[in-house]
């Protein structure tokens, strides 16, 4: 087994649409950032490559490279998956925090692990979307922006299994 974790945060910006794991979210405000600033993705990307001991997401995806500017994160995980398996690993679970003030996450949770899922190739059932506030603490407290959290674990590919 392997294990990786990752971690981003992203500043709340008007005139932005708010994408979190791939789903729109109704709310006044959307994230800053070169890409869609789809910040749970991008934890979640990270935690992946982390536990495949491959490069991160700034190296891979550099925000100084116009090829990503505005891009759908959820192709990115995508792509991101598919550097994983080609490693020799299957992704086997996902866990994620979201750490947001404003607007409630809840409606949504469930939307989220299935787009997750759904861009993974697995089942919804081994991605856990949690979200939180921080009882107004702290610069997610101030809804000046969102923090994301993910840990994945990964499998030795079929193949390599003993038993
Ligand atoms: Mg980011």
């Amino acid at each position: 087994m392997r294990i990786g974790h990752g971690y981003d945060v992203h500043a709340f910006a008007p005139d932005r649409k708010l994408i979190l794991a791939g789903v729109t979210i109704d709310h006044e405000l959307g994230l800053a950032g070169h890409s869609d600033a789809d910040v749970v993705t991008h934890a979640l990307m990270d935690a992946l490559l982390g536990a495949a001991k491959l490069p991160d997401i700034g190296e891979l995806f550099p925000d100084t490279d116009e090829t990503y500017r505005g891009t759908d994160s959820i192709a990115l995980l995508q792509e991101v998956a598919g550097l994983v398996r080609a490693k020799g690993y299957a992704i086997e679970d996902v866990d994620i925090t979201i750490a947001c003030q404003a607007p409630k996450l809840k409606p949504y949770k469930k939307d989220m692990a299935e787009t997750l899922a759904d861009a993974l190739q697995f089942t919804s059932d081994r991605v856990g979307v949690k979200a939180t506030t921080t009882e107004g603490l702290g610069f997610v407290g101030r809804k000046e922006g969102i923090a994301a959290w993910a840990v994945v674990l990964l499998g030795e590919q079929a193949t390599y299994r003993c038993c």
